[in-house]
């Protein structure tokens, strides 16, 4: 192939590329959204979570997380509450680990961390969204509520902060996202007061009413899509209450959250 034949089907790649991404949908942001026509050179699975009462899975697209979210937390990681505005992190679909409401579900401790903690959240997962939600239409684009585990290596999240750098690697991991079914909205009372709480081998370690959440999931949403178009299958892990600390192999963590099932992981 001479350079200028290979220059010019590599147009015809891009226009080709271009046409398909155009053509493929209208509402994503992503030119790699991918038709059921489109071929692949090898399989990438979805990542989905069980809906309870249902045979339909949810689809998982995104998993953002909000940071300093209890106002107790905030001062315990060091911030003052009053004045932050949420921020938001993301951690990868494949973090995901399901957790079967009946079960005690065997948990990796992960590599790298000498210091693993469990921070136990409320978690909202969206049906539909878009960009600059308001405040008052943000729970419209709800579609349930599961509870969930936003799973930490704290020493390499704070050393990494201290030091400037990302702290991806202590949030964003393996198995970081344990997560139960998600409840639809139909099944529930709108959430309010209910109290969410995390034991360690039966100890009583994390507890909060939702109230008490700086921000509302409302508000979470309408800030996040101030940052980046909310879709279908995005999921938010609400942020946790004070008293975050470290697990060891063997331990049993129990999370509770009023109208919704229990939740249980063994560090193994
Ligand atoms: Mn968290």
């Amino acid at each position: 192939m001479t350079p200028l034949s290979r220059r010019n089907s590599l147009k015809i790649g891009l226009a080709a590329l271009t046409t398909a991404a155009t053509a493929g949908t209208t509402t994503s942001a992503s030119a790699q959204t991918h038709t059921t026509a489109t071929k692949t050179p090898f399989k990438v699975e979805q990542v989905f979570i069980p809906i309870a009462g249902s045979q339909d899975m949810f689809p998982v697209r995104r998993i953002y997380c909000i940071g300093r979210n209890y106002a107790a937390h905030a001062r315990e990681m060091g911030s003052d509450p009053t004045r932050e505005p949420p921020f938001f992190f993301q951690k990868p679909t494949d973090a995901i680990q399901y957790v079967a409401p009946d079960k005690v579900v065997d948990h990796p401790y992960p590599s790298l961390t000498k210091n693993y903690h469990y921070e136990v959240e409320l978690v909202a997962a969206l049906k539909s969204g878009g960009k600059n939600i308001s405040i008052e239409t943000a729970l419209d684009h709800v579609y349930g509520y599961a509870l969930g585990l936003d799973m930490t290596r704290r020493d390499l999240q704070r050393a990494l902060g201290d030091q400037k750098k990302p702290w991806e690697i202590g949030k964003s991991f393996d198995h970081s996202a344990p997560i139960g079914p998600i409840y639809r909205v139909q099944a529930l009372k709108n959430f309010s007061k209910e109290t969410i709480s995390l034991s360690v081998n039966g100890v009583i370690k994390q507890q909060a009413t939702l109230d008490q959440m700086i921000w509302s999931v409302a508000e979470q949403i309408a800030k996040l899509s101030e940052a980046n178009e909310l879709f279908a299958g995005d999921i938010i892990y609400s942020g946790t209450p004070e008293n975050v600390g470290p697990v060891v192999k063997g331990d049993v963590i129990l999370c509770k959250l009023d109208q919704l099932p229990d939740l249980s992981i063994k560090i193994v």
